[in-house]
């Protein structure tokens, strides 16, 4: 039995995905990205509903990801692999039809090897260094890799020709980025001239979907905003400007993380609460302790910083956070019973916990946050 449970919105993920889907002309592919364990929310659940809201398209990080995205399709959805792929996966992946991505000569090497084995060919995506300077064909590289792809033909499918970008999500990086659509502009270009044109292209994440449209192209690579949560303050600042209203986030949280009061104490004025001295009692207070802790993905980085709702009220951490609990100022509300319900992440009555609280609070990204709530926690879809 978990400490904690979770609850997954399926109006609340229609929701988002309709939301994204408007902004987005009739031909663009949307791929949900589901690695992370779906961004902490679980892959089984979210692919799942995600087909039955008709999204056909999911991108995972690694070829471990694209097999549970695999167990847990049941339409005739594609999957690709942006990230890594194991020499001994290749055969199955290409066997199985499932898509990838190439950065470097050696992995492409890889793939045309094992496409002639397995008499299949290879559906790929090319990644170009555009100026993240993370993974991608560098320039220089080019005129080599031309030559493989066109002598390779008959191993390999030129699906797609992509890049990433090194921060969408905030105005600090607006000129790296418009260099890296520029960048990506001109390599397309090359790539055409020498005949080999991709069939799509695609280097929109959510943040550049937003901020930056004309990256949308022939297929978009959908994360957080899938899950209700905004790449950063600032996106959904902006986006918010834009639209008519004003003040209302358009976007749901799919997740509804939540657990329960453990124990209820008082506490003297002076002491300290929990291990050190980083929280020392400013009166008589009442605490109350809850039974998740960092190694149930409730970050120690939450200390003294995070926020919780119970009764629908937001209440902060104090204190330390542990591996198996944490602590909460519950003075507001002194006559809390054990086993009452205790949400970390999402609605609670008219308050909830999200961008603000979750993460921000405490400089970190929801992504990672979200990434470390552990897989095995049972999950239960709601409407
Ligand atoms: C994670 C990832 C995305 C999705 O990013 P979000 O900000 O969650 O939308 C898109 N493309 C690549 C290559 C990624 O690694």
């Amino acid at each position: 039995m978990n400490t904690s449970h979770i609850q997954l919105s399926r109006s609340a993920l229609r929701n988002n995905l309709n939301y994204i889907r408007e902004r987005l002309p009739d031909s663009v592919t949307l791929s949900t990205v589901c690695k992370g364990n779906a961004y902490g929310h679980g892959i089984e659940q979210i692919v799942s509903m995600s087909e039955a809201e008709g999204v056909r398209h999911f991108s995972v990080f690694s070829s471990a990801e694209a097999r549970q995205v695999q167990n847990s399709i049941t339409r005739n959805s594609t999957i690709m692999i942006m990230g890594y792929i194991h020499n001994d996966e290749l055969a199955w992946a290409i066997e199985s039809g499932i898509e990838f991505y190439i950065f470097e000569a050696e992995r492409l090497h890889a793939a045309i090897a094992t496409a002639k084995k397995t008499g299949k060919k290879a559906i790929i995506h090319i990644e170009v260094e555009t100026g993240m300077n993370r993974t991608g064909f560098e320039e220089e590289s080019l005129p080599e890799l031309f030559e493989i792809l066109k002598e390779q033909q008959d191993y390999l499918e030129f699906k797609g020709l992509t890049t990433h970008y090194a921060g969408a999500e905030s105005i600090a990086n607006y000129l790296r980025v418009q260099q890296q659509i520029k960048k990506y502009g001109e390599l397309y270009e090359l790539f055409c001239s020498h005949n080999l044109k991709p069939a799509i292209r695609h280097t929109a994440c959510s943040a550049a979907a937003i901020n930056f449209p004309e990256t949308i192209m022939d297929l978009v690579r959908v994360g957080i905003m899938t899950y209700g949560f905004w790449p950063n303050e600032e996106t959904f600042i902006y986006q918010l400007r834009k639209s008519e209203k004003f003040g209302k986030d358009p976007l749901r949280r799919v997740i509804r993380w939540k657990s329960e009061i453990m124990s209820v104490k008082n506490v003297k004025m002076g002491e300290f609460v929990g291990y050190g001295t980083s929280y020392q009692a400013p009166r008589d207070m009442v605490i109350a302790t809850i039974p998740v802790g960092y190694a149930y993905g409730f970050a120690r980085s939450l200390s003294n910083l995070g926020r919780v709702l119970i009764r629908g009220q937001r209440l902060p951490v104090i204190g330390i956070v542990n591996m198996n609990l944490a602590i909460i100022d519950v003075n507001e509300m002194p006559d809390v019973q054990k086993g009452e319900e205790v949400v970390l992440v999402g609605k609670q009555g008219q308050q909830e916990i999200s961008v603000a609280s979750f993460s921000e609070m405490s400089n970190q990204l929801n992504y990672e946050l979200l990434t470390r709530i552990p897989p095995d926690i049972t999950r239960e879809v709601v409407e």
